[in-house]
């Protein structure tokens, strides 16, 4: 399918008034009435972002919104089993996958900055080529959807379904906050949506391969991300 992109048509001060209106609206709402209320305030201007470790969030948005845009942060740094499962989503939902690049390819970074620049400073090579181009992205939008739990971290434990992010000067929406990630799971079986393979091989939690190692069965989910190091979050969700 052609992405189909529509330009932000509201200002900021319009947009933070309908995420404070959403968030009171929403306060106890499922899933499925937030992604509702999304897909009727934000008609052509809603962007899902997915890291394709599940198909879920996708899932339940084109439900609403059909042929919505889904944006994969293509790094250049995937696992094989990651660009195959966008190629899924892209083929079996009623989406349209947008791969967002970073402004240099990992030849032109090594060149510039050395090579291995996520074991040296994972920071700067996250903001390059995850926060940046993202953030770009997001100027077509009024909304974005992102599939952030509480459960997740403590760092995460806050987040609200709805909310107006400053960064972006647009209405963020969290539909699974309040979800497990047996929640999602049993979602994602149910509607029998696609999944990366790297979930069944003890990633239970999927970024680029350099900076993703296996995780022991009951451990963290999160633990195998930028193993050895402080780093916890790639900065798209700050
Ligand atoms: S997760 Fe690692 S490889 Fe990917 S953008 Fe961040 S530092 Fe770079």
């Amino acid at each position: 399918m052609t992405a189909v992109t529509t330009r932000r048509k509201r200002s900021a001060g319009e947009l933070r008034a309908l995420a404070e209106e959403g968030a009171r609206l929403l306060a106890d709402a499922s899933a499925d009435e937030v992604v509702a209320w999304a897909a009727r305030t934000f008609p052509g201007t809603l962007g899902v972002a997915s890291s394709m470790e599940n198909a879920a969030l996708p899932h339940l948005v084109s439900q609403h919104a059909p042929g919505v845009d889904v944006l994969f942060l293509d790094t250049g740094y995937h696992f094989a089993e990651t660009l195959g499962a966008r190629d899924e989503v892209d083929f079996s939902l009623d989406v349209t996958v947008r791969s967002i690049l970073p402004k240099l390819s990992v030849a032109e970074q090594d060149e510039r900055y050395g090579p291995r620049l996520h074991d040296r400073d994972p920071g700067a090579c996250c903001r390059m080529r995850k926060v940046e181009p993202l953030r770009e992205a997001l100027g077509d939008y009024e909304c974005w959807m992102s599939g952030v739990r509480r459960d997740e971290s403590e760092r995460r434990a806050d987040t609200p379904l709805v909310t107006f992010d400053e960064t972006n000067e647009m209405v963020k929406v969290n539909p699974f906050a309040a979800w497990s990630a047996d929640d999602v799971m049993s979602y994602a079986m149910r509607n029998r949506v696609p999944l990366n393979l790297l979930l069944s091989d003890e990633y239970p939690s999927i970024g680029c391969e350099p900076c993703t190692a296996r995780v022991e069965p009951g451990a963290d989910p999160r633990s195998g991300r930028w193993q050895g190091t402080s780093k916890t979050e790639c900065g798209i969700h700050e």
